[in-house]
């Protein structure tokens, strides 16, 4: 897969009421509960790569955010499908751990119990599965949101991974590390700048800009997916059947296969994450590539397969 999916060459966000208004209300509560960690870690080979599936643990949100404007009996319809509590909707947070010969690599970092009380479980997830934080030598950061970025650090404000190194976009990093994010965001995304600029500033010195095409070891290359944020990527990996590790190009396995021109309120520029979304979903369906979503239910894997105007995700 050569071709950049997609290209941001402006950033028209648009004003309208998502991210921090949908999510900074949710707190724990009985009516929620937590799902739990998938115990024992799904693990899988695919070509030279070890891949382990880890848990950052869920989110909540309100499902309407995952479907602006969509029709309310086909929302219904999805979350009954999904066992969601409507109408919420509970996204898992999968993160996978790939070794590869000396190379352990994290793909994103979780929330670290810095945005919603359902996650922030990737680093007990690691330790009950006896692996070391300090031994994890490349983290991958798919996009700064904060369910993939906030974990970066403890309380202290130490890197929980303290001898990796980072690998970013250097769009997603110019984007949010400009002086004037904040008012280019629409109002209810602005308090998660400091935070996000704080956790980017943590890894200053040791970070790795990457576009598209890089290798970030032999056999797994960045694909530019944005549209969710500007700077967003995916991964690529070599084996017999392809893998691309989605990030949020796809985020529900239901939502954005069978509707994938449905509006995400989390997509910050959201025509060109459309675009891309149905880009991506035509390739992986036509060379039937595995997929390995961070939002999909637990593991998170599965393919792509044309299902009449659309498509549908089949879990492997
Ligand atoms: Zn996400």
């Amino acid at each position: 897969m050569g071709a950049t999916i997609g290209y941001v060459d402006k950033c028209n966000l648009m004003s309208r009421r998502r991210f921090m208004a949908a999510t900074a209300g949710v707190v724990a509560s009985p009516l929620l509960p937590n799902r739990g960690l998938a115990t024992g870690l799904h693990t899988f080979g695919h070509g030279a790569f070890d891949i382990r599936v880890c848990s950052d643990g869920h989110m909540v949100v309100p499902a309407s955010m995952l479907a602006i404007g969509a029709p309310v009996d086909k929302l219904a319809e999805v979350l009954r499908r999904t066992n969601a509590p409507a109408p919420m909707a509970w996204p898992a947070a999968n993160i996978p751990l790939i070794q590869i010969g000396r190379e352990l690599v994290l793909v994103d970092v979780g929330d670290g119990k810095n945005f919603q009380p359902t996650e922030g479980e990737l680093l007990s997830c690691l330790r009950v599965n006896g692996i070391d934080p300090a031994s994890i030598t490349k983290v991958v950061l798919t996009h700064a949101h904060p369910d993939h970025l906030w974990g970066i650090c403890n309380s202290a404000g130490e890197l929980n991974y303290p001898n990796a190194t980072y690998h970013v976009g250097s769009a997603e990093w110019n984007f949010w590390m400009s002086s004037d994010v904040a008012t280019s965001l629409p109002a209810d995304f602005r308090g998660i700048v400091p935070r996000t600029q704080r956790a980017l500033a943590a890894i200053a010195d040791r970070v790795t800009f990457v576009k598209h095409g890089d290798e970030i070891v032999s056999g797994m290359r960045v694909l530019s997916t944005p549209g969710h944020t500007p700077g967003q990527f995916s991964l690529e990996l070599e084996g017999d059947t392809g893998l691309i590790i989605t990030a949020d190009a796809l985020t529900h396995e239901v939502i954005s296969f069978e509707y994938p021109e449905w509006v995400n309120g989390f997509d910050l520029v959201s025509d060109i994450a459309i675009a891309n979304r149905r880009k991506l979903l035509a390739l992986v369906a036509a060379e039937r590539t595995k997929l390995l979503g961070f939002h999909f239910k637990y593991p998170g894997i599965g393919h792509a397969e044309k299902s009449g105007s659309a498509y549908r995700f089949v879990a492997a």
